[in-house]
């Protein structure tokens, strides 16, 4: 008999979807109603099958993998710890405290998405809101480099272009939507504005929108890209009730990166002068801004944290995984939720494959063959309750919708940190 189960939380994307119905039959997820592709394939294909660990492909238990694992990060010089997006905070703190206690770097993935972002706010400052505001306030979005029509399916309906809210009960009808993108994309299409901009010139066309809200002269050729459509969004940006910018990739990682977002952060924060106006990142994985969170907190730094020297360091470029790997400065790493061996560039996969490396994850996935060890750990929100950031630093509570005896990312490192400690 299949059980139903209300308002689950899907914790494949930074929205934090928490009305999701999922029905259950013996222990297996049958069903979603509510979640858009990209969680349904996350509930649907989630295989709980995977129970003991491997070491070189071969089963073992637990307390052998647990020992093999203390062992070889107690003999590196040079221990890198990544990934963590995909897991809860709680498990996120272990990390931290293995990594302290190691002597390790530790990064996540921010290092390739929103680590601009990160610097930024800590350089310029962030004017920032909820999306519960979004959706009750905001009469002007704005999409700078980003495509949520496929990265975050329900953005638009739960919180921004067509949420229905308190000030804002007509939806779409009671907001103005632009979209600033190098090219067309399948949310430029429903846009009210589509300010399609030259690859890598993000950081005139803001200095320049910066300038044309203070109505400053702008002279010809000292970098200033003025157009009519621009002028027309300053004056947008000035004279509606409360405006919104989320933004991507497309502008954290072209050139310019955190410069980039310091200025979208100060052109908001100037634009407070008119009206209210905000910033958000359109955050990827489920609980990357957790990530965040929880090495600022424990480090003072949000990502690529050497504990080399017995205190922390930041050193992006230098401590960032992928820059890490590709210069051979990693003699082990202990992978967290994510999946290295698909996703980092050649050098450091390459470099991967020379390392012993253990790998935490739910399920197999393509860094799992090349992985020393492989912990198949319960999957947070599936398996097992958890803590996740939503995209604006609002905290929820996973729940579990599985019966599982796995054990948590959080009690391995604990086991852990133990041996480590013997
Ligand atoms: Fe899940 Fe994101 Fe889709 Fe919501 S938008 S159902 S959180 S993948």
């Amino acid at each position: 008999m299949s059980t139903t189960m209300e308002n689950v939380i899907c914790k494949f994307c930074g929205c934090l979807c928490d009305d999701i119905i999922v029905e259950v039959e013996d222990n297996r997820i049958l069903k979603t109603k509510r979640a858009c592709s990209n969680g349904r394939g996350m509930f649907l294909d989630y295989d709980p099958s995977f129970q003991k660990p491997l070491i070189d492909g071969k089963q073992v238990e637990w307390d052998e993998a647990v020992s093999v694992c203390a062992d070889i990060l107690n003999k590196a010089d040079s221990p890198l710890i990544y990934g963590l997006s995909s897991t809860s905070t709680e498990a996120q703190r272990k990390a931290v405290e293995l990594a302290d206690l190691l002597g390790a770097v530790i990064d996540s993935t921010s290092s390739v998405c929103h680590f601009p972002t990160v610097l930024a706010f800590q350089r310029t400052g962030e004017v920032t809101c909820t999306l519960g505001e979004v959706k009750n306030r905001a009469d002007l979005l704005i999409f700078w480099g980003c495509n949520p029509m496929v990265s975050h399916i329900r953005h638009f309906t739960r919180y921004s272009a067509k949420a229905k809210g308190t000030l804002t009960p007509g939806g779409r009808k009671d907001r103005t939507i632009v979209v600033v993108d190098v090219r067309e994309t399948p949310s430029s299409k429903t846009a009210d504005m589509f300010l399609q901009i030259d690859s890598g010139t993000d950081y005139e066309v803001l200095t320049t929108l910066r300038a044309l809200v203070q109505e400053k002269e702008l002279e010809p050729g000292a970098g200033h890209i003025v157009s009519e459509e621009l002028k027309e969004l300053a004056r947008m940006m000035k004279t509606c009730n409360y405006g919104v910018v989320f933004f991507g990739m497309g502008l954290t990682m072209t050139s310019g990166r955190s410069y980039n977002v310091s200025e979208l952060f100060t052109l908001a924060a100037e634009l407070n002068r008119f009206n209210r106006f905000s910033v958000m990142p359109m955050r990827g994985h489920g609980n990357v801004a957790g990530a965040d969170n929880v090495l600022t907190w424990l480090s003072g730094y949000p990502s690529a944290v050497s504990f080399a020297r017995g205190f922390p360091q930041i050193g992006p470029g230098e401590f960032t995984s992928v820059d890490m790997l590709a210069r051979h400065e990693a003699d082990a790493a202990l992978i967290i939720a994510s999946d290295p061996m698909a996703h980092f560039p050649h050098g450091a996969v390459e470099h991967l494959r020379h390392i012993p490396f253990i790998l935490m994850a739910p399920m197999t996935n393509c860094s799992t063959k090349t992985a020393k060890v492989f912990l198949p750990t319960a999957c947070c929100g599936i398996d097992v309750p958890g803590t996740a950031y939503r995209m604006d630093n609002v905290p929820l509570r996973l729940r579990a919708v599985l019966a599982s005896e796995k054990p948590t990312d959080e009690e391995i490192l604990s086991r852990i940190i133990k041996e480590v400690i013997k």
